[in-house]
């Protein structure tokens, strides 16, 4: 099939010199790629325009993923916080930090709905007794789920309770179906139909050849574009593989970029790199 990159495709190195990025998000009022270097705590902002990258914020509560929120304010998980936050302006409002009364472990990636509602998943890596993404805690509510929060009225809810490790997740196009990552034990991506306000109906829509897949985003066309132990997969909406992009480091995360969104932007563990597409991906 052709190649969903650009003829001249390479994947180039932009930056190096973190423990392990995470986090990617393509901010198209600053035109910089915002990642984290979770152990680092700190979060850096590469610059399209001059090819520079600094830092954005440091110390950063130890912040994961990230997602544009509507209006263009930025959605935060926060490892430290034990929280979800907004970003306005430079400042970090709370969103969504506890479930029936105790606190969450350590949100690790998270979406908006076209309806406003904040989708996030919360496993464990951010409490683990190494502090080396966090603060040692317990897992206080027996669970690692992922929740919607209608941010309108502080509704929290679960709306997937069966998975070990929930990490990366994202919707399809028409918001019928929720992408979930599993890093734990299991490996797999599950797809869940999205109900009134929940979930239903889980099943493994796929696993990657190495590694375990942790962040992915949804083109235009459907395609889940998975981060990898060698790269990043691509496959179509009912789970065909469709290509294979080699990243010389483990990759955690993913965005789509560039002032036409025609660049995936990747984490590979100490690096932030570069491939052009052959077409805008949304
Ligand atoms: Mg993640």
């Amino acid at each position: 099939m052709t190649s969903l990159l650009a003829e001249d495709a390479r994947v180039e190195q932009l930056w190096t010199g973190a423990e392990w990025t995470e986090g990617p998000l393509w901010v198209p009022s600053r035109r910089v790629v915002l990642f984290s270097d979770i152990p680092n705590d700190r979060v850096l902002a590469y610059d399209a325009a001059t090819g520079e990258t600094v830092v954005d914020r440091q110390p950063a509560g130890f912040q994961n993923g990230r997602t544009l929120d509507a209006d263009g304010s930025i959605v935060h998980c926060s490892h430290g916080g034990r929280r979800v936050e907004r970003e306005v302006d430079g400042a970090l409002e709370t969103i969504a930090d506890g479930f029936d009364g105790v606190r969450l472990n350590s949100p690790n990636d998270v979406v908006v709905a076209r309806d406003g509602s904040v989708w996030f998943t919360d496993p464990p890596y951010g409490i683990d007794d190494s502090g080396r993404e966090g603060h040692p805690g317990d897992e206080e509510y027996g669970g690692c789920f992922v929740f919607r929060l209608d941010p309108a009225t502080g509704d929290l809810r679960p709306v997937v309770t069966d998975m070990e490790h929930p990490n990366g997740l994202a919707f399809s196009r028409d918001e019928t179906v929720l992408y979930v990552a599993d890093t734990g034990a299991p490996q797999h991506v599950r797809a869940y139909d999205v109900t009134d306000g929940g979930c239903e109906n889980g099943r493994v829509l796929l696993t990657v050849p190495e590694g375990a897949v942790d962040g992915l985003r949804v083109d235009a066309a459907d395609r889940l574009w998975c981060s990898a132990g060698d790269g990043v997969h691509v496959f179509s909406a009912e789970g065909e593989h469709l290509e294979h992009v080699p990243v010389p480091e483990v990759v955690s995360n993913l965005c789509f970029g560039g002032d036409a969104l025609d660049e995936l932007y990747i984490t590979g563990t100490t690096s932030l790199y570069r491939v052009r597409l052959a077409a805008p991906a949304l």
